[in-house]
This record gives structure tokens, sequence and C-alpha cells, in this order.
């Protein structure tokens, strides 16, 4: 098929291999690697800055977490609220179930236009119902207009973040892009075009200006839909949303239905938390809000399209709904020290990151090879749900899902686990039975002389090709305590006699934290298990900067 505009690299998101598999060409990828990391660290360092300036940075939080609670919980209420108001503003609304419904209506207002292209600002959620794919099978090209974007697009490739799309690119990789692309769809770049910045973003105006001058349909999402007034916002930083929102004649808004606030006094509160988590500002360049149509002013006909596409589902859910408090900010990927590794692309969603690892399995299922690994794709470190400007609790999610996929598709592994500890019970619950299992685990042990093991076939393949498997000790501690205690009454037993003492009070003989090394938490040399004041909190203090960050 002859294309309109870039081609998406081949495949559907949803047939991504699974996330352990996919990093591994993204972890050899040096250059990546180093964009992340100056990306990353750089937005983490101002997020930091600015949301430090407020003294109470943490009960906005917590206002902003109540706010999505309170619309969340009565949504149906809601968004009947600002369906009428739309309707009293002027406005057509349209209810989508599912991407392929929200496609079908937005391409039908297109074609009725009679119009073969259209401008589109930035919105993740036409990403995820694959909007542009549709318009360009009906011969409709569908010009992104966000500088990300746009490069993105020109770049034949996928966006790696809900914030910063084409955060992977470096400005080398992109005034080659333009160099190439532009002149292929409209305005080129000049030839003498450099990696400056201020260079690289006034190409992309020019070679967009045409586009935003002779469009008579745009396309938009919202960040925020504020339910009692019917009002739309988008906040961004380059004007383009501004552009698009006020020169087309007819405008098509899509969004997702959990992006409502109730009134503009909670709007205020999340025009607060977003810039400041985001990007790392108090406030951002342009705010955009619409509410209908304005005669002789602005598009004259305005529809908006409040899409499921599971949303409904993940509601119904008490615990997994917490992810619907997202307001896309980011700061959970820019925190995250999997995501600086490997990017926005081995997680098979236009959602990547640590809330993506938890809203795309519950807005898709659990049914691919990639949705059942994303709730896999985190060490638990927790530094995202430390940064969340809304509180929800990524780790705990992670944890709740993984419980789902075992509960829902791993029934043989489930089994496998039952059977094993099945058969530990089995071991464990006589003296002589549980002796015998040491022996032997001993025996095992001299006769390797590992001290781990690094493969085994299946099903012992499922531990090793994660982690290595400890050997166990050479001698058993009954052994040991034979040889040192005499394993006599009048030396005491495991129990505890007479001559036992408590555990850990003598230092040459205790059992825990005494000088033979002790078995819980070490001698005093090795400190706690958690951390001394040596190591310092874990979550780093003040003068550590950002949560997380130093160690990330
Ligand atoms: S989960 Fe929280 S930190 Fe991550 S994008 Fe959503 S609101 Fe931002």
């Amino acid at each position: 098929m002859n294309r309109l505009t870039p081609a998406p690299p081949p495949g559907r998101l949803i047939d991504a291999p699974p996330f352990s598999k996919g990093v591994k060409p993204h972890l050899a990828n040096e250059q990546l690697r180093a964009n992340l990391q100056l990306a990353t660290s750089t937005i983490r360092a101002k997020r930091a800055r600015v949301t430090a300036e407020l003294p109470y940075w943490e009960e906005l939080r917590s206002v902003g977490q109540e706010i999505k609670d309170h619309t969340l919980q009565h949504l149906p209420y809601y968004l009947a609220l600002f369906e009428t108001r739309l309707k009293e503003n002027g406005a057509q609304v349209h209810w989508a179930a599912d991407a392929e419904e929200a496609c079908a209506i937005i391409t039908q207002i297109v074609q009725a236009k009679g119009v073969n292209e259209v401008v589109k600002v930035k919105s993740m959620v036409t990403q995820e119902i694959e909007l542009n794919e549709a318009l360009e099978a009906e011969g409709i090209a569908c010009w992104e207009t966000d500088l990300a974007e746009l490069i993105v697009q020109l770049g034949h490739d996928r966006p790696s973040n809900i914030l910063v799309p084409a955060i992977h690119r470096n400005r080398d990789e992109i005034r080659e892009i333009f160099l190439r692309e532009m002149k292929l769809y409209g305005k080129p770049a000049p030839e003498d075009l450099d990696n400056e910045p201020k260079n690289l973003a006034a190409a992309a105006r020019e070679h967009l200006r045409d586009k935003f001058l002779r469009a008579e349909v745009a396309i938009s999402g919202a960040n925020f839909c504020v339910a009692d007034s019917g009002t739309l916002v988008i906040v961004e930083s380059e004007g383009n949303g501004r552009m698009c929102l006020t020169l087309p004649k007819t405008l098509i808004s899509i969004t997702g239905i959990e992006k409502l606030v109730p009134s503009f006094r909670d709007l205020e509160v999340m025009l607060q938390l977003l810039p400041r988590s985001a990007t790392g500002e108090r406030m951002n360049p342009y705010t955009s809000m619409w509410s209908g149509v304005t005669p002789g002013d602005g598009p004259q006909e305005v529809h908006v399209v409040l899409l499921d596409n599971g949303r409904g589902r993940v509601l119904e859910d008490p615990v997994g709904r917490e992810v619907l408090r997202c307001i896309r900010c980011a700061a959970c990927m820019h925190q995250c020290p999997i995501y600086e590794r490997v990017g926005g692309h081995p997680y098979g969603s236009v959602y990547p990151g640590p809330i993506g690892s938890v809203l795309t399995p519950q807005l898709r299922g659990l049914n691919s090879k990639i949705d059942q690994s994303l709730p896999y794709a985190s060490t638990l470190c927790g530094a995202c749900a430390e940064v969340c400007p809304v509180k929800i609790p990524i780790p705990d999610l992670l944890v709740y899902l993984r419980h789902r996929v075992v509960e829902e598709h791993k029934r043989g592994q489930r089994g496998m686990e039952q059977s094993l500890m099945r058969g530990a019970a089995w071991g464990m619950k006589k003296g002589k039975r549980f002796g015998r299992v040491g022996k032997l685990a001993g025996l095992a042990s001299r006769a390797l002389p590992l001290d781990y093991v690094r493969w085994l076939p299946w099903p012992g393949s499922l531990w090793t090709k994660a982690r290595n498997l400890k050997m166990p000790a050479k001698r058993s501690f009954r052994y040991w305590w034979k040889q040192n205690r005499g394993g006599g009454p009048g030396k005491g037993s495991v129990r505890g006699g007479p001559g036992i003492g408590s555990v850990g009070r003598s230092p040459d003989k205790g059992l825990v934290g005494g000088s033979d090394k002790g078995f819980v938490g070490g001698g005093p040399d090795e400190g706690p298990v958690s951390g001394g004041p040596d190591i310092g909190p874990v979550s780093g203090g003040p003068d550590n900067g950002p949560v997380g960050g130093g160690g990330a």
C-alpha cells in the first residue's frame, strides 16, 4: 500500500515478545542507554528541585489522590454531567466502547468533511487505539504536530515515553531524520541544518506551518476534563496545541473516561501536580481550555469522543482501579532503573515504564505473552510510587498482577509449586526425616564443588533463568551442633535446656551475631540487614536528591 504518512515499524505492539526477551537488543544498544540516561537524569533533577520548593507538596499529592478517587467512585455521575454540559455548549458527544468503535467514529466525521488530511496534537489515547493507522487505511493522512511526535512519525518509529515520545533519540539522530524525511512529506529541512535544538525546532515549525494553515480538521486528546463546566484541557510546551485547537473548522477530541475532575477547583490542584511531576516546570508554557463551540471564534464543529477501551473493566476491580488515577506525568518512568536502561519499546505498549506495566495488562487483559510478562518488568524498588503525584501504589499493583498472572495462566507452574511445597512439608514434618534430608543435601553439596548452580533443566530452569541457585550447606546444622555442642542433654538441646543460654548471647558460641559468623544479620562489622547509619536510609535524605535518584 502506498502510504501517505511515514510507516511505523511492522507488527502489532501486542505481539511483542515477553519483556525479558524484548529487552536484550535494547540493553546492548549503548547509544540508546546514553540518550536515556542523560534525558532521565536531567528531568529527575528538575522535578526534584521544583517539588522541593513547595512545603505542602506531600499534602498536594494526597489531595490529588483524593480528587481522583472521588471522581472514579462517582464516575457515571460525572460523565453524565460532563456530557450534559458539553451538549449545552454546542459540542457533539460520542461514546466508544473500544478502539475499533472510536476509530470508526472519528473516521466517519473526517470523511463527512470531505478532507484527506488532519493535524493532531499529542494524544496517547490516539496511539492506544492506533488511530493514525485507521485513518491511513481510509486514505486520510494524520500529521503529528508535537515536536517529539513529529520526530517519531518521521523516523518510522514508535513513541518510547508518554511525555517525551522521542526520548530515545539524540540531536544528531533528529537532524538526520529531518534531513532525510521532511522533503518526502512536505517542506524540506534546510540543507545546512545543524543539531542545535533551536534550529531543529525552527525546521519543524517551518515544516508544520503549511499543514496547520490548510487543515480543515484537527484531532486532539485531553489532559483533563472538567465535568461541571464541560471543559477539556490540554497542557503543552510548544504552542502546536493552540494551533490545532483554534485554526481548523472542525475539532475532534478523544479522551479516556478516567480523565475527569469534578470542577475547576480540582483542576487547580492537578495543574500544580502535573507540570512539576512531568517536565519539572512550575507551570507549563501553554494551557488550552475549550468548552464546546463559540460562534465566530475557533472551531465551529466540536466533537468529543469518550473512550472506554477496558477502563470500565478496570474500574470494577477494587485493587486494580487505583491505576486509573494516573495523570500521565511520566515521573515514574524517569525514576525507574529498568526504564532508564532499556527505554519504552520493549514494553510492547504505548504506555511504557512502571505505569505501563500496571496499566497495559489491565486495559488489554492478561492474554498475550507481553502482557503476562509486564508485571515482572520491575525490581519492586518502589522509586515509582515515591514520586507519583497521585500516589498510585505501583509496586503493590505489580505484585497483585503477578498473582493474577499465576492464577489465570500458569496453572502448570502453580501445580508444580504446590507439589514442591507438599514435598517440603513432608520432609520437615518429622525430625528423623528432616535429618535425613539434611544429610542428603549435604552429600550432594560435597559431591559438587560449587557455590552456586547457574543452570538446571526444566522445571529447575524456571528458577535458574532468573537467578542462581545457592548450593545447600555441606554439613547440616544438626551435624554442626553435634560437633560443637556434643548433642547431649547436659549441653543443651535445640529446644533449649538450662545449659544453652539465649540465642546470640555468647560472643564465641552464639547463633545470631556471634563471631562464628552467626546466621542472621552477620556480626557487628557487617551491620544490620536493612542498612545501618553508615549506609544511610534507602530512600535518600534531603541531601541525596530525589527519592531513589542517587542510586538509580
Ligand atoms: S503512575 Fe503516577 S508517576 Fe506514573 S505517569 Fe501516572 S501519575 Fe505519573
